[in-house]
Order: C-alpha cells, then structure tokens, then sequence
C-alpha cells in the first residue's frame, strides 16, 4: 500500500504557531524549502526535522538539513532527479543541489520502544538495534529519535512546530534527554552517548543525570559499534568547530580510554592539534582528521620508535613503529587509507624538518605534506616536547617568508611579461 494515503494528523503534538517560536526560517536552506515543497506538492507529508530545527531555534545556521516524510525512499527517489538511495540499516536518500548540497530525505519510521510488533526491530541479547527499518507515523517517527531536541518537526509551509515529546521545554533549560529511559535508548545504539557528549560539547547543555549515570556501562559497550561508524562519529567530534570542548568532555568520561586506549589524556599537543583544527573551521579552512589522528598518536608512535631503534635502525623503526601505531588504534576506529597515510607522511616528516640537511630543503618545501607536517613540528614544539628546539620552527618559519618574499618579486616581472602578449592575441 503506498503511504501517500496515510495522512493522518499527528495525534498529540504541542503545535507552535509561527508567532510563537523563534526559529530563525530565513536561514533555511532554500534546498530544503525546495524538497519539502515538491514532496508536499505531490500529496506527502514533508517536514524539517532534527538537528537543523533544534540549531535554528537556537539561532545557529544548522551545517545540514534533514526533511523527514511519509513518502518511501522509493517514492522519494523518483521525484528528484539527482537523488540515491543510501544505507542498508536505515535506508534515506540524498537528493543533490550544485556542488556540495545535499538534503536528507528519510521515511517516518518506527519507534523500537513504542512499537509492539517485535518482528521487524531486532535487539541483541545486550538490547542492540539490529535492524530499524519498519515505517511508521510521524509520531512513532518522534519517538524513535535519540534525544528530546533532536525531536521537533518544522513544517516549512506552515512555518508551525510539532513537539511530540516536550523537546521545546527541555531546549530552552538548556537540558539532554533522551525520549524514553536512558537504561534502554542508550543501550539500544551506544553511539548516542558518544552524542550526548558531543552536543553537551557544541550547545553548551547539560546533561540529564539520568544519561550520566549510564555513561561509564555505555563506554564499556562503545566497542560494540562497528570501528567504520566509530571513524565517522570521530570526524563529527573533532571537526565540527568545537573539537576543543568535546576533547575536554571526553577526558573526563571513560571513553577517552576505551576509544584511544594509546593516547594520554594530558597531553598537550593533542589539544593544541584541536584547537588548531576549531581555528581553521572558524576562518572557513582546509582541515583533515589525520592531522587529529597525528596529533593523538604522537606520543604512542614516538615510545615504539624508541623501543624499535634498539635493534633496528633508525629508518626502519619509524616506519615498523608507523604502520603497528596505526594498526592498533584502526582494530577499535577504522582509519581509512588516505587518512593513514597522511598521519605517517607527517610523522616520517618531522625528523627531516628538524634535521634540515642542505640536499634536502628544497624536496621538503616542496613536498605535498609540508604545510602539515610544519603545522604539526610549530605545534610540538609549542607543546613543549622535549627534543623539539626552537631553532628548527623558526628556521622554516624564516625560509618559509622569505620564499614568498621571492615569490613576490617575481610576480610583477611575470606580469610585465604577459601584458604584451594579452595585446597580441
Ligand atoms: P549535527 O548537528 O551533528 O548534525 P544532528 O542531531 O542533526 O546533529 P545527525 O547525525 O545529523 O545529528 O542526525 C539527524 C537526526 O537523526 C538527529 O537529530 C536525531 O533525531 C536522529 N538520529 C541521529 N542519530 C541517531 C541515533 N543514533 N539514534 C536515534 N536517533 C538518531
Ligand atoms: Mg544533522
């Protein structure tokens, strides 16, 4: 049967009309606006939902959008043309706008806790979701969501809010929590407590004590979530632009330890690497999670290499004490290999930028990971590493203007050369 006959109002929502809220709508992506209209054109229910409701109404500019409906991912599919179908688990789709847009489309689905039917919602004997692909009302959809906030429905046309589960209370304490008992929806995907944290770390709220109380079994369980979807909950932590808060939330918890069991927590080029990282999303800059990932394992590559040169030499150490320090950390977060290769490219850099053999200069500078592998000897070196000397960072800080110094002379005379031609042709 198709869900485009299922339009029945929602059941107990609070309904906040567009003069009583303040959600920033101009500040809607107009992609956005563009989907829910054509799914609500063509009969469906199409509303903005989750996080990008929760940060507009905190007067944030969400970084994407989610529309949420009652249209099958195959229904939505065929309605736009630049759009896949993605996931297994949890199958949404991606309907494309330009170059990098993109809004998520994803069918009202059950809640696990709601429901009763107990065949098309598998737990493990530990309370895992196994399989979460049972469509449903956008009730049963409210319900199925992690926490209070990430639980509000915006209907664009309306400009009205739906509030199922009291999420705008717990919004304006400034409190997470989760729909449900925590005992269980935390149990049912650890990951939402690794999200806890993360929210507690970019809005700044606080935590129920009811979540707390479950954080030390949750980072027990964390390792019971695949390492791939642990890499992307890392990229969402360290590269969001509040990296820094979450580093010094996740210090105190008993993740820290089960998710990075080779990084220290009180190490000081770590949290410099992450500020860095903040710094450069702030001013709209290039950023890479290998640049955290150096950063974390710095320590725990340096000891292996010192143990390995022992009885190898000095080259080989580095790369033997490389490619296990990776190794490691990738059997609890993948590192996938673009990635791993830029950490060891760093890494195998440093001792030449400290060394600075005269043959070698101009093949560093030139090399594709200088700039990192700079960033990365300045951060150690302001870390204060023992061994680190100021000498080497300020060499290449040095070499580094007056090679734009030259750069600048030269450019002029490059121009003076080209007008001529401008006229010939
Ligand atoms: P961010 O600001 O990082 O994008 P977000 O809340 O939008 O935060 P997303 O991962 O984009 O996070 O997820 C969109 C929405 O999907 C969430 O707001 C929430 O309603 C729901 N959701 C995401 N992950 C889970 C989960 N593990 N369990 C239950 N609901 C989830
Ligand atoms: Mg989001």
């Amino acid at each position: 049967m198709s869900n485009k006959t299922k339009t029945n109002p929602p059941t107990h929502p609070i309904v906040i009309e567009h003069e009583s809220h303040q959600l920033a709508w101009n500040r809607v992506s107009k992609h956005a606006l563009e989907v829910s209209k054509t799914l609500k054109q063509q009969g469906f229910q199409a509303f903005l939902v989750g996080g990008c409701v929760r940060d507009l109404l905190l007067g944030k500019t969400p970084k994407d959008f989610d529309v949420s409906t009652n249209a099958t991912p195959q229904q939505v599919r065929s309605l736009f043309r630049r759009s896949r179908l993605v996931g297994k688990r949890f199958q949404i789709v991606h309907v494309r706008f330009g170059r990098s847009e993109l809004v998520e489309v994803s069918t009202f689905r059950k809640s696990a806790i709601s429901q009763n039917t107990g065949d098309e919602i598998r737990h493990s004997d530990e309370g895992l979701i196994l399989r979460d692909n049972l469509f449903g009302t956008i009730e049963e959809d409210a319900f199925r969501r992690d926490f209070t906030i990430n639980a509000l429905y915006y209907d664009p046309s309306t400009k009205r809010i739906f509030d199922y589960v009291g999420a705008l209370a717990d919004l304006y304490n400034r409190e997470l929590r989760c729909i449900g008992d925590p005992s269980i929806r935390l149990r049912e995907d650890p990951v939402r407590a690794l999200r806890a944290i993360r929210f507690q770390a970019k809005l700044g709220l606080t935590l129920h004590s009811s979540i707390r109380a479950e954080l030390p079994l949750m980072a027990a369980k964390i390792l019971s979530v695949p390492p791939a979807r642990l890499f992307d909950q890392m990229q969402k932590m360290f590269l969001s632009g509040y990296g820094e808060n979450m580093w010094l939330l996740l210090k105190k918890t008993p993740f820290l330890k089960i998710l990075f069991p080779f990084t220290s927590s009180d190490n000081n080029l770590i949290q410099k690497a992450i500020r860095n990282t903040d710094q450069r999303v702030e001013k709209d800059k290039p950023i890479t999670i290998g640049f955290i990932l150096a950063a974390l394992l710095w320590e725990d590559y340096s000891a292996r290499v010192v143990a390995l040169k022992e009885h190898k030499k000095i080259r080989e150490a580095r790369s033997i004490a490389a490619i296990e320090t990776i190794q490691d950390q990738q059997k609890i977060i993948s590192i996938p290999r673009r990635f791993s290769a830029f950490i060891t490219e760093v890494w195998l850099l440093q001792p030449r930028l400290e060394e600075r053999r005269k043959r070698d200069i101009n093949r560093l500078f030139n090399h594709r990971r200088f700039r990192a592998a700079y960033d990365f000897l300045l951060l150690r070196k302001q870390s204060g590493e023992t061994g680190v000397t100021d000498e080497s960072a300020d060499w290449w800080t040095k070499f580094q203007e007056s090679n734009s110094v030259r750069e600048k002379i030269k450019r002029p005379a490059d121009k003076k050369k080209a007008k001529p031609n401008n006229k010939q042709s």
